[in-house]
């Protein structure tokens, strides 16, 4: 098999893994992927918000562990590949200097353990890093068991590293890996992660973690307690919800699939604690731990605690106008820049500084008045 032939067997199968997507959509193709290249070269967000063309690939698909849902799991039959680290490192340099791909992100199944995975991972960004002087966006799997010297040899390569929990404890973790140990194996990799995160003078790479979402059993409440853990104490940059689905010929090939509703939902409520300052414990859960599908999370919140007290605009903190539905962390920002300048009085003083003030007028007051178009939108 050549290398262009591996790439096309391993790059698809990253789309299990969701990474540096924008919002809550699905990672696009570029506009660089020649057809050639479908699935593998992505049009990407970087941590500071920056575009790229990001060739997201496995270094293996020979996994030896049989995870219950997992396309790559030993014993499946299908064609396999398997990349040496110095084959990776020199495609996808090809691949740079032809400006189809400006960064690499890049994840494996397990194959001989995890730490002689890790050791291959390491490799491959070395030999890009030293050998070929690659200065670009580098993303590295930690794999489950990798020992903490490969972590951080990780992270002196890496812009970001990443560890898949998969779910949000023990327990749930059980039914969908049964020979992985969740918190020795997966969350210890987070905690060094962190910890070493702390020391790193200048330049940090960013950590985030993934979970398959719908085929444990877990309720959204586990899941979003789990990662506003992960956000607070470990300083995680994001968390990937990636919704079940089921792959033939694997134990779990007849459960159901994951509504994408679901999945938005749970980013949705994500950016709430990392970025608007809730808590877990606000958030609209049914009687079972889980969001409404049927709405935004933070509209819940706010027609049961802001439409009989609307936030004054011109006097709200900034952590009383984040919780404005249509006020983001951007919108909140030029709000409190523009309260400044001068006392804003309707609706479209709000659309100056892009605010949806249509979805904001329920819940506020400009200069002590609900703004003339709620009492149309929502009687209160
Ligand atoms: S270790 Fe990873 S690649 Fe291997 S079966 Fe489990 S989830 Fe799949």
């Amino acid at each position: 098999m050549n290398l262009l032939e591996k790439l096309q067997l391993l790059g698809p199968a990253t789309c299990y893994e969701p990474a540096e997507e924008v919002g809550v959509g699905r990672l696009p193709q570029s506009p660089r992927a020649p057809a050639d290249l479908s699935g593998c070269i992505h049009h990407a967000a970087m941590p500071g918000g920056k575009r790229i063309a990001l060739l997201k690939t496995l270094l293996t698909s020979a996994c030896e562990r049989d995870c219950l849902y997992c396309p790559f799991r030993a014993g499946r039959d299908f064609r396999r590949a398997t990349f040496a680290p110095d084959e990776l490192a020199r495609l996808f340099l090809q691949l740079h200097q032809r400006g189809i791909a400006e960064g690499i992100f890049l994840s494996s199944a397990l194959a001989g353990s995890g730490v002689r995975t890790q050791d291959r991972l390491i490799a491959t960004a070395e030999i890009l890093r030293r050998q070929y002087g690659f200065r670009g966006y580098i993303h590295l799997k930690i794999m489950p068991g990798a020992e903490r010297e490969q972590v951080a040899a990780a992270m002196a390569l890496a812009d970001r590293v990443s560890v898949n929990l998969e779910a949000p404890n023990d327990r749930r973790l059980a039914r969908l890996a049964p020979h992985k140990v969740f918190t020795e194996e997966l969350l210890q990799r987070l905690r060094w992660i962190g910890a070493l995160r702390r020391r790193m003078p200048g330049r940090r790479p960013s950590a985030t973690t993934q979970f398959v979402v719908g085929a444990a059993g877990e309720s959204d409440l586990e899941l979003l307690a789990t990662t506003a853990f992960l956000y607070r104490q470990l300083g995680l940059a994001r968390a990937y919800f990636s919704g079940f689905r089921p792959v033939p010929d694997t134990p779990l090939e007849d459960h159901p699939p994951t509504p994408p509703l679901r999945e938005h939902r749970l980013y949705q409520a994500s950016f709430l604690l990392r970025d608007y300052g809730f808590g877990v414990e606000e958030l609209p859960f049914d009687p079972d731990g889980n969001l409404p599908l049927g709405e935004d999370p933070k509209l819940a919140w706010a027609r049961e605690h802001l439409a009989q007290a609307p936030v004054e605009v011109n006097r709200a903190d900034r952590y009383a106008l984040l919780r404005v539905p249509g006020i983001g962390p951007k919108g909140a920002r030029r709000l409190l820049a523009a309260r400044r300048q001068g006392r804003l009085r309707d609706l479209s003083d709000l659309r100056k500084l892009g605010i949806a003030a249509d979805q904001a007028a329920p819940f506020i007051l400009l200069d002590g008045r609900r703004p003339a178009r709620q009492l149309t939108l929502w009687p209160v």
